[in-house]
């Protein structure tokens, strides 16, 4: 099992591991800050470096169970001591990106205590989410943006906590989520900002502040009741 360096911190940016199994330029990792593939939010890319060989980590994706960096290259052997060091600026952005997400959650539930979210997908230049909304006018889009960014403004603390599995089901505000279930694991990671919480296993930054203006940039109606917000956040 690969241990997942970004769970308990997410601001790591470089690392040191060996290398545990290898599949052409595909490898395992004993212990890795890269962020796989999931939950709507891209995998990082960057580098290892065995001594001053460089290998690009272009995708970090889930498969048999296994988490696996895939190279530019083949070379690394299983037992090889590697450096990874990822492509922070990008990992940051998605970071904003996400604790975004996390806000504008926030707000349409102040506004909508029963939405979920429906699906979504970050980006770097534009990020979207989908609500089961059965409306979304201008007055509505303005007022989530406003809050919004009164959340981003108030700095706010983006804690991360931990709860036995069969402890986080009896919080039903901690799943966000209509249609997937949370991972089978024996505990449930959560973000708390202020009194939401929310079930989740990706980045975020440690401050609203840190987010910078978010901003709404279109609407799409998904069907009668689920709509689709697009957001980025100020570069
Ligand atoms: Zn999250």
């Amino acid at each position: 099992m690969t241990e997942l360096l970004y769970l308990k911190d997410s601001y790591l940016k470089e690392f040191n591991a060996k290398v545990t199994e290898v599949q052409g330029n595909k490898v395992v990792l004993d212990r890795t800050a890269f962020y796989v593939l999931g939950g709507g939010q891209p995998a990082d890319t960057g580098k290892l470096l065995r001594s001053d060989e460089e290998f690009k980590v272009l995708d970090v994706r889930r498969e048999q169970g296994k988490i696996w960096h895939i190279l530019d290259g083949e070379g690394l052997q299983a037992g090889d001591e590697v450096k990874g060091v990822i492509d922070w600026d990008r990992r940051y952005r998605l970071m904003r990106m996400h604790t975004a997400a996390h806000i504008i959650m926030i707000a349409i539930q102040e506004l909508f205590p029963d939405v979920k979210v429906t699906g979504g997908q970050l980006g770097l230049e534009e990020s979207r989410d989908d609500y089961n909304l059965p409306e979304l006018n201008e007055g509505i889009i303005r007022k989530i943006e406003e809050r919004a960014n009164e959340i981003v403004q108030a700095a706010l603390p983006v804690e991360i906590h931990e709860l036995p599995r069969e402890e986080a089901f009896k919080i039903p505000q901690l799943f966000k989520l209509r249609d997937v279930l949370p991972p089978k694991l024996p505990k449930i990671r959560f973000t708390k900002i202020a009194n939401d919480v929310n079930a989740c296993g990706g980045t975020h930054v440690k401050n609203t502040k840190e987010v910078g203006r978010i901003k709404i940039t279109r609407t799409k109606s998904k069907g009668k009741d689920n709509k689709r917000i697009y957001f980025t956040v100020e570069p």
